[in-house]
């Protein structure tokens, strides 16, 4: 093939070109990594969690079952995360506004980025007509402060937030003022649950806050108050 080529009509444009091997130079191909965005097709099968919550306020329990995603299997990428929410009851009370919030939920789930903000969101949904008390003393504000609960033990799960679970350390702490505390009052309370006088700890909602050498301490989550 000869190089030479005549132009007969006059140039506009030109470019140079690069030399072969420059051209063909591509970058290392790595692989994609795919990230939670609202076009993310959902796949046949998800894995999920069913969490069952019985409140006071109704005979029949609530069913919150939330499915994951996950992407980027069998990768340094994989990644699970929450995909769809469903609530499920006998109880048909509030039927619409449960429907319409699992819908937003899981599309805020689909939009991608930080949805860990969800749990925080309805967690502090207080009920006007007051919360009620949980076995184990903690205080629910609502029943969307529930679904919230429910949504944070999930994200816990899958590693999406992490839990604040104290250490050892802190523990035995925590546990050696329950006894100071229990044998001043000369009480004793069932494992698992705290002192009758304990009041509310306003950072966990757990009824656990003693009064002890002129500090409050919570003896859930070790949260501390003094004068
Ligand atoms: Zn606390």
């Amino acid at each position: 093939m000869s190089n030479i080529v005549s132009i007969n009509k006059k140039i506009t444009r030109f470019s140079v070109v690069k030399p072969e091997t420059e051209q063909k130079q591509e970058e290392p191909k790595t692989p994609e990594i795919e990230h939670m965005h609202e076009n993310v097709s959902r796949p046949e099968m998800l894995v999920g969690g069913t969490y069952k919550i019985k409140t006071p306020l109704s005979d029949h329990a609530l069913y919150i079952t939330i499915n994951d995603i996950i992407l980027n299997p069998n990768t340094d990428h994989e990644v699970r995360r929450p995909f769809e929410i469903f609530i499920n009851s006998k109880n048909m009370d509030h039927f619409q506004w449960v429907v319409a919030l699992t819908r937003v939920i899981s599309a805020v789930f689909r939009k991608g980025g930080d949805v860990t903000f969800l749990a925080e969101e309805l967690k502090a949904v207080f009920d006007p007509k007051g919360g009620y008390f949980k076995s184990g003393g903690r205080f629910m504000p609502s029943l969307v402060a529930e679904i919230g609960d429910a949504i944070e033990s999930h994200m816990k799960t899958i590693g999406l937030l992490q839990s604040e679970e104290l250490s050892d350390a802190q523990k035995q702490i925590l546990a050696e003022k329950r006894k100071e505390y229990e044998q001043s009052k000369g009480s004793t309370s069932e494992d698992g649950e705290f002192p009758e006088s304990a009041q509310l700890c306003m950072k966990c909602y757990t009824k656990a806050m003693i009064l002890m050498d002129g500090c409050m301490t919570c003896l859930s989550c070790g949260n501390s108050k003094c004068g």
